[in-house]
């Protein structure tokens, strides 16, 4: 249902891929007039053909009252947010930017200074729930910045998800997202481990997952991603390469703060061996391959 209120509110949102593409469809139906870029032409080739507005290059959404984005990494995001090669100089101020990407903190912080410069606000509101949770509107967000512009975007924010956390000042969002992935390498590494030993002793793995999805070593991972590893399905959701980038962001953090995070140097480790296996596009149930490897298990 349209609303005065929601179409008053242009959105520009940049990169439409894996959890863009599902995120923007969201605001779309919540009746939000959203114009897309993504670096991409194929990508938007498929935009056109769904009749979603894109625009081919960062000025043609400058003019919007907020900018979302959600890209693969830390230099992606310094290379939209920025006076040179980017979007900056174009923005008008009283614009918002929500960067939703799971980027370095440090960067975010340097990003919304930059851009408080020229008057425009800045949110770092990395996501977790996976591609299901973009598509069902049901991701868990986790916001830093300024609490009076947090309070500005909820409605939006609310498109993607209800669980909309105020996670502190700038910065803060992303430092709670790694945490989020601290739990969620080793959410994946226990389950990995887990079916490892049933496949070696000859286990159903189906009657394991059903039987550990009723007590208390259930998951996410265990409830989303164990079929397909039973399955031997490495379609990605979230990419091992993905994965891998966030692991390294936390543990750039923990270093900083001189904080020992042995479990996720493990977690990290056993990631590393996946991608030398040229497995970094595969989705993060991948994992598993390396436990296959190391008990010559097929
Ligand atoms: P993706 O690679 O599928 O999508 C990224 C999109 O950004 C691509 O379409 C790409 O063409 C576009 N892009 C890259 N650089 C660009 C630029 N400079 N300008 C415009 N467009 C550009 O990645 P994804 O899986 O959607 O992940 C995006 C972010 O969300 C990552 O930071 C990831 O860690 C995070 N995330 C992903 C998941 C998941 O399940 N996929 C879950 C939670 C968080």
């Amino acid at each position: 249902m349209k609303t005065n209120n929601k179409t008053s509110q242009s959105i520009g949102f940049v990169g439409a891929g894996n959890m863009g593409l599902p995120m923007l469809k969201n605001l779309i139906k919540q009746g939000y007039e959203v114009k897309v870029y993504d670096i991409n032409p194929k990508i938007t080739k498929k935009l056109e053909k769904d009749k979603i507005k894109s625009v081919n290059n960062l000025r043609g959404i400058a003019n919007s009252n907020f900018i979302i984005s959600i890209l693969p990494d830390t230099n992606d995001v310094e290379n939209v947010f920025n006076e040179r090669t980017g979007i900056n100089s174009y923005l008008k101020p009283g614009t918002i930017v929500i960067d939703m990407s799971t980027i370095s903190s440090k960067s975010a912080i340097e990003i919304g200074k930059t851009l408080q410069k020229i008057q425009v606000d800045f949110l770092d509101a990395p996501v977790s729930g996976g591609v299901k949770g973009a598509q069902n509107a049901k991701l868990s967000i986790m916001v830093g910045g300024k609490k009076d512009i947090f309070k500005k975007s909820i409605n939006i924010l609310n498109c993607f998800g209800k669980n909309v956390i105020y996670a502190g000042k700038s910065g803060m969002g992303q430092i709670f997202k790694m945490c989020n992935q601290i739990m969620v390498g080793s959410h994946i590494q226990a389950m990995c481990e887990a079916f490892a030993l049933c496949k070696s002793k000859g286990g159903n793995l189906n009657l394991l997952r059903e039987t550990l999805m009723g007590g208390s070593a259930n998951s996410w991972m265990l409830e989303n991603l164990g079929n397909q590893v039973i399955d031997k399905n490495d379609q990605a959701g979230f990419r091992i390469d993905l994965q891998l980038k966030d692991l390294r962001l936390a543990s750039e953090a923990a270093f900083e703060s001189g904080v020992p995070l042995p479990g996720l140097s493990l977690v990290q480790t056993l990631y590393l061996e996946s991608r030398a296996h040229n497995e970094g596009k595969n989705g993060n149930q991948s994992l598993f391959k390396t436990y296959d490897r190391m008990t010559n298990q097929k």
